[in-house]
């Protein structure tokens, strides 16, 4: 995957957010807030194009999953913590991730621990202590190999960050291998149930809602190697 281009901003400049955009940042609404919905609706899908539906962290596709939908924009630098709020519509800091990923990095603040709160968000200038999916191309620092086993790559300049990263969000436990596996084998039984079903009615209707899901199903097919 490569650098991911912060493509919220082209959501988050437009003038019908501006008010929520200010209500969230100067208080008076929280993330969770109806208001935001729309906006994070946009988000999500822009991110979802730019990302080719892919966890940055995992390099695995992202499942949909219905308890999930509406939450799984993931803030690099965490949202709940004071110093980094004015960060959550910042294009830069949001990316898509799993749901393994995001509960795994749960509230974990990723910068070095006493560094100032930046005023500005100048990722390049900053000593994050995992790769930083906008920064770095993940799939030059992190290596997948079937399994999946992740280990950093020599030679990227952030073997200790992608170590880091790994060890954080348990990529290599066996348990969270099993159970993301467990996921996607699910997905793949669900979508071949669903395909089954459309070409048994084999209309025109049909066949429209059968192509998404057969790209769905090679991308799913793919992550399960
Ligand atoms: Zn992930």
């Amino acid at each position: 995957m490569a650098k991911i281009r912060p493509v919220a901003r082209y959501a988050l400049k437009r003038q019908k957010y501006k008010g929520c955009i200010s209500k969230l940042l100067s208080g008076d609404c929280e993330w969770g807030d109806k208001d935001l919905k729309p906006l994070k609706d946009e988000i999500r899908k822009l991110l979802r194009v730019e990302q080719n539906e892919v966890c940055p962290y995992c390099q695995r596709i992202i499942i949909p999953e219905r308890r999930n939908l509406n939450e799984h924009i993931e803030h690099v630098l965490d949202k709940s913590k004071a110093k980094y709020k004015k960060f959550s519509l910042t294009a830069s800091n949001l990316i898509l991730a799993c749901h393994g990923c995001n509960v795994e990095k749960g509230q974990k603040d990723l910068l070095n621990s006493g560094t100032p709160a930046p005023i500005y968000l100048r990722l390049i200038d900053l000593p994050f202590i995992w790769p930083h999916p906008c920064v770095d191309d993940m799939v030059r620092c992190v290596h997948k190999a079937p399994g999946p086993v992740y280990s950093p790559i020599e030679g990227s300049g952030k073997e200790a960050e992608a170590e880091r990263m790994i060890k954080d969000l348990k990529l290599n436990d066996t348990r969270n291998i099993e159970s993301r596996y467990g996921r996607l084998v699910e997905r793949r039984d669900r979508i071949m149930t669903l395909l089954g079903r459309l070409a048994r009615i084999n209309d025109e209707k049909s066949r429209r809602r059968m192509a998404p899901l057969i790209l769905e199903n090679e991308k799913v097919a793919a992550a399960l190697n």
